[in-house]
């Protein structure tokens, strides 16, 4: 018997869920279904899409089996890794949402030090394994992002000074193509399809699992957020921008221009002020990064500071609590070659525009680790960035919508300006199109259609920043 599926469209299309199921070992939710509004929601509130049904998949079977299923009927194909895309590409309407969320498994390897992550893992599933040898992946800056999308994507976090992108540091991935078949790509096997992996997306094929590298970090290092009133933020900037031009690669710290929250670590009459907080990693011995982060907290007289000797999976989780999944959220970013006076001058004048208590700019450093690699050693390129400038909108109320969009908007004309020409396909927002895709990939994007064209030719895989076959 066929299961009736409400579609995108409102009306009631066939969907052969009963098909779909015997296929499975994982459940698949229909509209309607208890646990189907849950899994269809992602981390950014302004996204609300309707699959037509969500395969929770179990393992490699169930995903190559999705795989096959959606390219037979040609129905659109989303992959959800930690549902963290800003631009909600986990989701699609009307078509099959892959959940990855039930694989989530990690297998630390401590003498070869390198782990397997399933790709369900969001990033502090695998700093937990990792750390209980003392190891850690090069990962981004919010422990409960997805892994998949962040690797996929390039990524970056405290230690791309160090390690580069995110993704050179990945030595093999495990793939089912669009064809429905299981693949190992690596520098050695498949070397093209582990080019176009790396940094180019979902566009290749689903990852079941990536094999990391790791590097000796933790389990104490030194790090924490330090914050300053408003009236210092020029001086601090001043500071940051000299301390990064001179920092060691173990040393990094994102600036952070935003209103106070209420945390417990700073004073009351600070919340919901102007701020500016330097959220700090030095991936060194703990003793050494004391020392190299004197100088920071000696700076003026910070209104809060938690920098200190601290467990490295507390740094890697101590933004979470900014970032919570549900809020509406609208981002614009850019790569900067360098934070020059004046792209500080203007980020200090669009945070006084900020029209809500969450929103901020932000200058994250990635200079140094990237660009240790050629321009074309895989899809991520943007080797010359200096530091990822991100403007984040991010409110409550979607009568507050208009307000924060235009400000994020506005704040982006100006500081485009900036700009290397690239930028981050992570940060991208759904409003963004195929041209600032292909910008964002510069000179990689002829051999990136090449890729496409042999391991996608269909274009299985175009819920995504899509790289269309030629
Ligand atoms: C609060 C927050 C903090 C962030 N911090 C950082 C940071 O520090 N560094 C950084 O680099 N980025 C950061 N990001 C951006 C992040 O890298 C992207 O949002 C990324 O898409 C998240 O991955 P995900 O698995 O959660 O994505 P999802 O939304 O689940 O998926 C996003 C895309 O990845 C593809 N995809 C997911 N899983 C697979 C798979 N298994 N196989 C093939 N394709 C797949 C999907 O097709 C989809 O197009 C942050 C995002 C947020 C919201």
């Amino acid at each position: 018997m066929t299961t009736q599926a409400r579609t995108n469209g409102g009306g009631q299309a066939a969907f052969p869920a009963d098909e779909l199921r015997t296929r499975l070992r994982g459940p698949v939710l229909l509209p309607g279904e208890p646990g189907y509004d849950e899994a269809r929601s992602v981390w950014n509130a302004m996204i609300d899409k309707r699959p037509a049904a969500i395969a929770r998949c179990l393992g490699v079977a169930d995903v190559t089996a999705c795989v096959r299923f959606a390219a037979e009927r040609d129905l659109p194909l989303s992959i959800k890794g930690g549902g963290h895309n800003i631009a909600g590409l986990a989701v699609c309407d009307g078509g099959l949402t892959l959940d990855m969320s039930l694989m989530r498994g990690v297998r630390v390897d401590p003498r070869a030090r390198t782990a397997w992550a399933q790709a369900g893992c969001l990033l502090g599933d695998v700093d937990r394994e990792t750390q209980l040898h003392g190891l850690a992946a090069v990962l981004g800056f919010v422990s409960n992002t997805g892994t998949a999308g962040l690797t996929l994507g390039g990524g970056f976090g405290y230690m791309t000074r160090r390690f580069g992108w995110t993704s050179d540091t990945v030595r093999s991935m495990e793939v089912v193509t669009a064809e429905g078949k299981i693949v190992r790509a690596s520098a050695d096997e498949n070397p093209d399809l582990f080019w176009g992996l790396c940094g180019g997306g979902g566009n290749f094929g689903v990852v079941t699992a990536f094999e990391y590298e790791l590097q000796p970090v933790g389990p104490e290092i030194a790090g924490g957020v330090i914050a300053w009133r408003g009236e210092d933020a020029p001086a601090v900037l001043d500071m940051f921008r000299d301390l990064m031009a001179d920092a060691p690669p173990e040393l990094n710290a994102a600036a952070v221009l935003r209103k106070a929250p209420p945390a417990p670590w700073l004073p009351p009459d600070v919340h919901g002020q102007p701020v500016i907080a330097l959220a700090v990693l030095h991936s060194g011995p703990a003793e050494e990064g004391l020392r190299a982060v004197e100088a920071i907290k000696k700076f003026g007289a910070p209104a809060g500071d938690v920098l200190q000797k601290r467990p490295y999976v507390t740094q890697q989780a101590i933004l979470d609590a900014t970032q919570p999944k549900g809020r509406r959220y609208y981002w614009k970013s850019e790569y900067l070659p360098e934070v020059t006076a004046d792209a500080a001058g203007a980020a200090l004048e669009h945070w006084a525009k900020i029209p809500s208590p969450h929103g901020a700019v932000i200058f994250f450093p990635v200079d140094g680790g990237p660009a240790k690699l050629p321009e074309d050693h895989s899809a991520a390129g943007n080797r010359d960035a200096d530091t990822v400038l991100n403007i984040t909108a991010s409110w409550d109320a979607a009568s507050d919508d208009a307000k924060n969009v235009e400000w994020a908007r506005a704040a982006w004309r100006d500081m485009r300006r900036f700009s290397t020409g690239g930028s981050y396909i992570n940060f991208q927002t759904e409003d963004e199109g195929a041209d600032r895709t292909r910008a964002a990939y510069g000179a990689n994007w002829d051999r990136l259609v090449e890729i496409k064209s042999k391991w996608d030719p269909k274009n299985v895989f175009r819920v995504n920043k899509n790289v269309t076959p030629g």
